[in-house]
């Protein structure tokens, strides 16, 4: 039989008709047999997410005052959804524990947490799975590192031992027993780690979306969904701001081939986007753009330095210094241009630039602030060149003033710098090309 790892959101979760519906889905296959799931989210656009109130308990209860009426609208959220589903669950048992923690030694991660236990102990007695406290399983350190290599054997001991199983996601515990969360969003990491744990055959991970989009739905009207990705272009997109999935969910599954589909809990019918090691039988030329504002370039220009070695290395060994990571760093003959963030840079501008100043004495220096960069990704796209003249052509018919190109060898991997006040309408004109 199969073995498939099901994570579902917070949106997924949030109320009894959407566990009706989880319920549905993993009963519609049989491989379906690990089960991540996360607090319950959003209902509407303006209710507010359990996690943010616990949260909301927590700062409460750190400053001695009376978290009572949240943790009882809490309360009444779970209620609502046993009541609906029918299972009898202890709820004040569970209410008055965490209501004497919170009192005696509150603590931010544990009552982040408890929105996934409580879930995850619900969904368990409704789809009458075992219920597994990662608190047990999820290994960090004394400071809080996440502890791969336990966690994995560990997990994979206790899961390979049941036939199914309910995980609460986003937290896990110290060797002390403290309860460590991963940063928000983080039951997609604890899907993966039990999908590598349990050597998946996939990945599902169930939200409120049918897929990956390839551009961003509030700038471009109606885009498509990607039909398949690859783990490194998913990286590339992310990182330049697309969002799907937790960042660090998809290192455990990809280390072990684990393909990941993204799929919509409310349109179960949808196939989604598959997340692949490698994407042959590509549909389209390019996979998705993506992009992100906030940027500055700084350009340091000296005759026949290309001809030594080491300007590059002191150049961004001041950025270092000045705890600013580079985002991409071009370099030309006798040109090096550093893009960086400009929320990182703007404290210390003046101290940096007087430093490469006089590290590097420069025939010319160059900065230019609030620009974007876009990304365009395409891997073992057949016409990398073609597209890539295509976009470059368009977005200057736009009128777009094109500051850096940074362009990969062999696959589409086109990096681009516009003026953030163009950044819209550029990714509207290569989705133009693209689609
Ligand atoms: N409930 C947590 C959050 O809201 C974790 C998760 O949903 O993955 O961030």
């Amino acid at each position: 039989m199969s073995k498939i790892v099901c994570k579902f959101g917070g949106s997924s979760l949030a109320d009894a008709p959407q566990f009706f519906k989880v319920a549905e889905i993993v009963n519609a296959d049989p491989g379906r047999r690990y089960i991540v799931a996360s607090a319950p989210g959003k209902r509407y656009p303006v209710d507010v997410k359990v996690t943010d109130m616990l949260y909301k308990c927590y700062e409460l209860a750190a400053k001695k005052r009376d978290f009572g009426p949240v943790l009882h609208e809490v309360g009444e959220r779970f209620r609502y959804i046993i009541h609906n589903l029918g299972i009898g669950f202890d709820m004040d048992t569970e209410l008055d524990l965490i209501a004497s923690v919170l009192k005696a030694a509150p603590q931010r991660d544990y009552a982040a947490s408890r929105g996934e236990y409580l879930n995850a102990k619900i969904l368990a007695s409704f789809l009458g799975f075992p219920f597994v406290d990662p608190a047990d399983y999820v290994h960090f350190t004394d400071d809080g590192a996440y502890d791969s290599e336990r966690t994995e054997r560990d997990m994979a001991d206790v899961l390979t031992g049941l036939p199914n199983a309910v995980i609460a996601g986003f937290y896990g515990a110290r060797p002390d027993g403290s309860i460590k969360t991963f940063s928000r969003g983080g039951s997609d990491v604890t899907g993966a780690i039990c999908a590598a744990a349990v050597r998946a055959d996939i990945y599902e991970n169930w939200t409120d979306v049918s897929g990956m989009l390839a551009a961003d739905p509030r700038i471009v009207m109606d885009p498509r969904i990607i039909d398949r990705i690859s783990y490194r272009e998913l990286r590339i997109l992310s990182y330049m701001g697309a969002s799907v999935l937790h960042t660090d969910a998809v290192l455990p599954v990809s280390r072990a081939g684990i393909p990941i589909n993204i799929r919509n809990t409310n349109q179960p019918e949808d196939p989604g986007t598959m997340i692949v090691t490698d994407t042959y039988d590509r549909r389209y030329a390019v996979t998705g753009v993506a992009g992100r504002k906030g940027l500055s370039v700084v350009q340091v220009e000296k005759a026949m330095v290309s001809d030594g070695a080491g300007f590059v290395a002191i150049l961004l060994d001041i950025f270092r210094k000045h705890r600013i990571p580079f985002e991409q760093c071009l370099t030309g003959i006798d040109t090096v241009s550093v893009v960086i963030r400009s929320d990182l840079f703007r404290a210390g501008k003046e101290r940096v630039l007087a430093e490469i100043r006089e590290a590097l004495v420069p025939d010319m220096m160059d900065v230019k602030e609030d620009l974007s960069m876009i990304a365009v990704v395409g891997e073992g796209s057949r016409d990398a060149r073609g597209v890539t003249i295509r976009i470059l052509n368009a977005v200057e018919q736009a009128g777009i003033p094109v500051s850096t190109i940074n362009q990969g060898a062999g696959d589409l991997n086109l990096i681009i710098g516009v003026p953030e006040e163009d950044y819209e309408a550029a990714i509207r004109t290569i989705y133009g090309v693209i689609k």
